[in-house]
């Protein structure tokens, strides 16, 4: 299954340490909506979400079959109103090293 990161930053204004709107968006979307957006837009599995809460970022990673699912995803939990945002797709160590470099260099 296809590996992405959502990376993400928003500004201090934004943020929902310092903004009520932005806040009460997001206690909404944990609390009751979060999972039913991943089902509908087929979001697979939410591997992890990391932040990194006074540099104002994020890493999510997600499997998904595409990018532009988690892009519908993005938008329908509202996420992608306060943060920019990139989708990136990812591979595991373990496949960069073994199939990635024996292609590459033909080892
Ligand atoms: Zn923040």
């Amino acid at each position: 299954m296809p590996l992405f990161g959502i990376y993400g930053k928003h500004t201090t204004e934004a943020c929902p340490w310092n903004n009520i709107e932005t806040a009460k968006m997001l206690l909404k979307l944990v609390q009751t909506d979060f999972e039913s957006h991943a089902k509908e837009c087929t979001i697979n599995k939410i591997i992890g979400q990391y932040h990194s809460a006074l540099e104002h970022t994020f890493l999510w990673v997600v499997e998904a079959e595409d990018p532009h699912l988690i892009q519908e995803f993005c938008v329908a939990t509202e996420v992608a109103t306060i943060n920019e945002l990139k989708i990136v797709p990812l591979i595991t160590f373990r496949e960069g090293v073994v199939p990635g470099m024996k292609k590459i260099h033909s080892l």
